[in-house]
């Protein structure tokens, strides 16, 4: 183990380091240095363990997203059912030509 009272902390150059980081192995001022879990860890490795539980809430935001995208689904599924009915619909007024054998233009 290097003797610590020589090193200097990896974000102050000008202050002597009073511990190690584990994750990174650089040395750190009491400042820069947090304890962590029972570790005494640097800021930015507390950062990049932070992160997972991050992950956990994006996860979190695409169950979201799936839902928004099952709920698009439905509503399409729905305005694709009343369209099919409305062309259900339609077609027989045509096919039996209703609409022409009224013959509202003709006065009868
Ligand atoms: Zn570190
Ligand atoms: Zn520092």
């Amino acid at each position: 183990m290097p003797d610590i009272t020589h090193q200097r902390c990896h974000n102050h150059r000008q202050r002597e380091a009073v511990a190690r980081c584990p994750e990174c192995g650089r040395f750190f001022c009491r400042e820069c240095i947090t304890e962590h879990a029972d570790k005494v860890i640097c800021a930015a490795c507390l950062r990049g363990m932070v992160e997972p539980s991050g992950k956990t809430s994006n996860r979190f935001q695409g169950v979201l997203q799936l839902g928004h995208f099952l709920l698009g689904i439905l509503i399409l599924y729905i305005l694709f059912y009343y369209l099919a009915q409305i062309l259900l619909a339609l077609p027989s007024d045509f096919h039996e030509g209703t609409l022409w054998q009224t013959g509202w233009w003709t006065g009868s």
